[in-house]
């Protein structure tokens, strides 16, 4: 992954420098207070019901044998239950509804903040252009993964679970 270098406020070559004990990339320049503050960006997760069947998706820039759930990044000022709804049409051509948030998931690996929704999909399946496969999967046979999406999945078939 590329480092932020400069400044991107007046493009001063930017320095670490120590903020409340934590070491952050900063502007040096005295006019301008710019800091990297690399928080972690949100990005909206979907566990899509179809038919009954849980909709996992594999990425076109992941191998082969990888496959999460629909993600997406918001627009500015989207809400997260909109924007899921947004990338479960553009990617899966459903129309989503939101049935309910399953949690919030750090991925530090990525440097996300992963939000999770139960989603129901209707309509005709057409991937968009980032999907390379998909694969329908009971919900009593999800093997959620250890990191990222797979911590919604496995809270999510913990809670059906409980209900049955
Ligand atoms: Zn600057």
């Amino acid at each position: 992954m590329t480092k932020i270098q400069y400044c991107p406020t007046c493009r001063t070559a930017l320095v670490e420098k120590g903020f409340e004990g934590k070491i952050r990339l900063a502007c040096p320049s005295d006019t301008c207070d710019y800091v990297y503050w690399d928080s972690p960006i949100p990005v909206v997760a979907g566990i899509v019901e179809y038919d009954g069947k849980i909709i996992l998706a594999r990425n076109r820039s992941w191998p082969g044998n990888m496959f999460g759930l629909v993600t997406g990044f918001l627009e500015k000022d989207e809400f997260p239950e909109t924007g899921i709804v947004r990338e479960v049409q553009e990617e899966l051509g459903l129309t989503g509804k939101v049935v309910a948030l399953v949690g919030l998931y750090p991925f530090a690996m990525m440097n996300q903040l992963i939000i999770a929704y139960h989603v129901t999909g209707e309509g005709e399946i057409q991937l968009g252009h980032e999907l390379a496969e998909i694969k329908l999967v009971e919900p009593n046979r999800l093997k959620p993964w250890n990191f990222g999406t797979g911590l919604a999945v496995r809270d999510w078939v913990l809670s059906l679970g409980n209900t049955t």
